[in-house]
């Protein structure tokens, strides 16, 4: 059998997101193309984070190539460019899901980024950084070998798939070696020149060498002696084993005759060198009063992949008893998936005096914060330490203890620029609601960064220390509505008497709000207190007092009876202090959901049916003790409390106060029935005719079965 017949050559599709996206970034037109050798400089750096992490538990890891580089080759004849890396390599396996059939989120959401005038340099941030290579190669060739397998290679000229083979070349002991062949345009990545303009660009601040192979030139004498010319040249240079070519220049005319002996001449001899390109220092270690911004900028893109410069930065050191330096950003942007990507818990790099440790530490930054990106140096953490271990560790717990203070530091000084602080609040106001309701510590720190929309501020958000300032001299609380948006919760009827009262009302419109607000039950001393919930106490004077006492009178007996009417839907019935011109509203026991916060469980897969059950917001029916509605229901009941029409007309009312106040209807057919009856008697038709209620479905079917539930409720919605 022929040898290479052992050399099953598999082929396999891309993913259909992933072939549509390297066919766009093939085929769209676009300059700025130098960025691919960003992306697989970053990948290279990765797999080298990972064989460094592997390896601190397990050193044998890193027996077969204890060097962790990265290294640029060109070759002309061949117009190819290739990227070695000793990292930790991919198995063939890794290289069928990592490299084109494994589905990524990013994938699509970077074609739809691209769509809407995202910049193709973005790519990196979106995980599918690998495929810019095809920005300026017509076919990559990928060779990796890992610990657990065998060398392997993959290789694609696009068109919607690739090749697995065996590879029997020359071994790479461990890592990946990525061989671009560029499109014809694109031969300026074959100049050192260019090369190394790019890597300074954009990779600078990679925390491993980056070596280029470069060829050099350098004059020597040697005696001018032809036997001597094939000696071999002797630099120390940490040269590539790549014989010498000797070149004769100008060989003097008329040497003939001169005494051998001291015959010298001078050659120009040729030698290949690796040159490492980024030899900064780690920035971090640097003194910040020579850091220039720009620098700052540069580091940060290289340690995000991110295209813009960051927000933000802290930079400091703790000394003393434990000794560390951080080095802190805030983007300018959220990425597109913040609060989804499981596997990335925070954007914090861990060295230990100046060693790359692990990223993704998840003890070194509360959730919440998982938006700020930056490293850590600790000259106190043992080298070898796992992941395991670190949750343990007090060194890292005051660690953590102070880059949460310097975050708060760094979002206080961000309040000092107007500009700069809406961007920062439109993209993270999220994570810091999250933070309110998580940290308890710094709750009162992360209040003052809140920003609302309220019935007074326009369009301008409102701090609530500016609330506050606002307040009425005899306003004792602070009074807020949550809601789906600015408009529902502006127009709702709970908002007209605090607003008529002249008092200003909070508008709480993001999901997150409702957490936020379970733990923030106070700011400066005043109670936040929601207008949707019982328990509004709006200030009053004496005759009012008066008159809400004769009120509630009145409306005693009208209130028993629409309580026994409604029974079980409702925890209670009274008159209503917050009501202009709607008769009636529901409103939330202090301690259960709100409207918005039953709408926002019940669209969240997660909930069981029981948690819904007990959870579910405890409903109490206000009415308006001005209102003519009411008034004349009043006198409908207590002519005859068990007149049929006020029956229904309660039930009425109700399921509409139920809709005024953001609730869903568990059965909008039975209200519409009503509905359709109520415009039937508008019409003068006789009723039975127009919509009878289905006696199969009654409004109790979606509660928990109560205990003495009495019959005549069960069967009201019949018409007679
Ligand atoms: P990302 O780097 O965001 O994961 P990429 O498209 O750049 O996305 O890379 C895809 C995956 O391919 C990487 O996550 C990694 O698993 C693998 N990969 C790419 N380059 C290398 C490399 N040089 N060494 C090892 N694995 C690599
Ligand atoms: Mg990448």
């Amino acid at each position: 059998m022929p040898e290479d017949m052992n050399d099953e050559v598999e082929t396999f599709a891309f993913q259909a997101e992933i072939a549509q996206l390297m066919s766009l970034i093939i085929n769209t037109f676009y300059s700025n193309k130098e960025i691919f050798l960003r992306e697989l400089i970053s990948n290279s750096s990765d797999a080298l984070d990972k064989i460094r992490y592997e390896s601190l538990t397990d050193p044998s890891k890193l027996e077969n190539v204890k060097d962790l580089y990265i290294r640029i080759e060109v070759d002309k004849n061949d117009r190819s460019l290739t990227i070695y890396d000793t990292g930790i390599g991919m198995t063939k396996a890794d290289l069928v899901n990592n490299l084109g059939t494994i589905a990524k989120s990013g994938t699509k959401a970077f074609m739809e980024a691209l769509q809407a005038g995202a910049d193709i340099s973005m790519i990196g941030q979106f995980g599918v950084g690998f495929y810019s290579a095809y920005l300026v190669a017509d076919r990559v060739v990928v060779t990796s070998k890992n610990n657990d397998d065998e060398q392997y290679t993959w290789e694609s000229a696009a068109g919607g798939s690739f090749t697995i083979k065996p590879d029997k070349g020359q071994p790479l002991q461990r890592g990946t070696k990525i061989t671009l062949y560029l499109k014809e345009d694109q031969v300026e990545y074959l100049e050192e020149r260019r090369i190394k303009e790019v890597v300074k660009k954009h990779s600078q601040f990679i925390g491993y060498p980056i070596r280029l192979l470069v060829e050099k030139e350098r004059e020597k004498q040697v005696p001018d002696d032809d036997e001597e010319e094939e000696q071999k040249d002797e630099d120390t240079s940490k040269a590539t084993g790549d014989k010498p070519e000797v070149e004769d220049v100008g060989a003097d005319e008329g040497a003939d005759g001169v005494e051998k002996a001291k015959k010298m001449k001078t050659i120009k001899v040729k030698y290949t060198e690796d040159e490492e390109l980024n030899k900064t220092k780690p920035l971090w270690t640097r003194n910040p009063d020579d850091i220039s911004e720009e620098e700052y900028g540069e580091f940060y893109r290289s340690l995000t992949n991110d295209w813009e410069d960051h927000l933000a930065t802290k930079h400091f050191s703790v000394e003393g008893q434990l000794e560390f330096r951080a080095l802190l950003f805030v983007p300018r942007r959220a990425p597109f998936d913040l609060f989804e990507n499981r596997k990335q818990k925070n954007k914090i790099k861990l060295y230990v005096r100046r060693v790359f440790i692990m990223d993704n530490c998840e003890d070194l930054i509360p959730e919440y914060l998982n938006f700020i990106c930056g490293v850590v140096d600790s000259e106190d953490l043992p080298l070898n330490i796992s992941r395991e271990m670190l949750q343990q560790n007090k060194i890292l717990k005051v660690i953590r203890k102070n880059l949460v203070k310097k975050a708060m530091e760094l979002f206080e000084e961000l309040l000092e620029d107007k500009e700069s602080y809406k961007k920062f609040y439109e993209n993270f106001s999220k994570n810091i609601k999250l933070g309110i309701h998580e940290d308890s510590t710094n709750r009162k720190k992360l209040s003052e960064l809140l920003r609302f929309y309220t019935s007074a501020s326009g369009d301008e958000m409102s701090s609530l220390k500016d609330y506050v300032s606002r307040m009425k001299e005899n306003q004792k609380q602070i009074y807020y509505i949550t809601g789906e948006n600015r408009d529902a919760v502006s127009n709702s009827a709970f908002v007209e008497r605090v607003k008529k009262g002249g008092f200003e009302v909070i508008y709480m419109i993001d999901p997150i709000d409702e957490y936020c607000i379970q733990q923030l039950k106070e700011y400066d001393g005043k109670q936040l207190i929601s207008v949707t919930k019982e328990g509004l106490d709006l200030p009053e004077d004496e005759e009012q007092k008066k008159k809400s006492e004769e009120q509630k009178q009145r409306l005693e007996n009208l209130c028993k009876i629409m309580k026994d009417i409604l029974d079980k839907r409702v925890e209670k019935v009274v008159v209503s202090n917050r009501l202009v011109t709607s008769p009636c509203c529901i409103v939330t026991s202090q301690y259960g959901w709100t409207a918005n916060m039953e709408r926002i469980m019940k669209a969240q897969a997660l909930r069981d049916a029981s948690t819904m059950g007990y959870m579910a917001a405890k409903k109490h029916l206000e009415i308006n003790p001005e209102h003519t509605i009411i008034e004349t229901l009043r006198q409908k009941a207590d002519a005859d409390k068990n007149d049929k029409s006020v029956k229904d007309l309660v039930l009425l009312l109700f399921e509409t106060a139920l809709l005024a106040s953001g609730f869903n209807l568990e059965d909008p057919g039975v209200h519409a029935a009503r509905i359709y009856r109520m415009i039937g008697l508008g019409l003068g038709i006789d009723d039975d005719d127009v919509a009878a209620i289905p006696d199969d479905i009654s409004p109790l079917d979606d509660m928990p079965p109560l205990e003495g539930e009495d019959e005549d409720m069960s069967r009201m919605e019949e018409v007679d």
